[in-house]
């Protein structure tokens, strides 16, 4: 059996507050959210990166980013959002099975974006 966490999550075998879900792919929040509304969207298939992801895989997760980004969005009231995903350990990858990360922001949350000059 699988030790990756996320494809616990996939199968049911640990729990998550579930956002959005399809063939491919599935979107929970965080469980050590940066900010409110923290999201993971995963494919539910097994790759590490984003370098490991089929082209079925790829144009799955393209197709959901975008309507559960907007979800997310909404729901949380945001007034923008950052949209990130780590691939290997010195970008800050922790789970090796590819997610991104979908973070609503808003005034005075306290983010820091991993970004110069902001
Ligand atoms: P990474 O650093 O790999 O880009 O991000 C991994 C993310 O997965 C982290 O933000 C962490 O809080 C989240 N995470 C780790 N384990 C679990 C879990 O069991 N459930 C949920 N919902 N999120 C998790
Ligand atoms: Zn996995």
């Amino acid at each position: 059996m699988s030790e990756c966490i996320f494809c616990k999550i996939v199968a049911g075998q640990i729990p998550c507050a579930k956002v959005y879900e399809d063939d491919h792919v599935l979107a929970f929040l965080d469980i050590n959210p940066l900010m409110p509304g923290h999201t993971l969207l995963i494919t539910k298939k097994h790759a590490e990166t984003i370098f490991d992801l089929s082209a079925e895989e790829a144009a799955a997760c393209g197709a959901a980013l975008p309507k559960v980004a907007s979800a997310v969005f909404k729901a949380m009231g945001a007034e923008g959002m950052n949209i990130l995903q780590n691939n290997y350990e010195i970008s800050g990858q922790e789970i090796f099975h590819v997610h991104f990360h979908l973070m609503p922001r808003k005034t005075g949350d306290g983010f820091k974006v991993p970004w110069p000059a902001k």
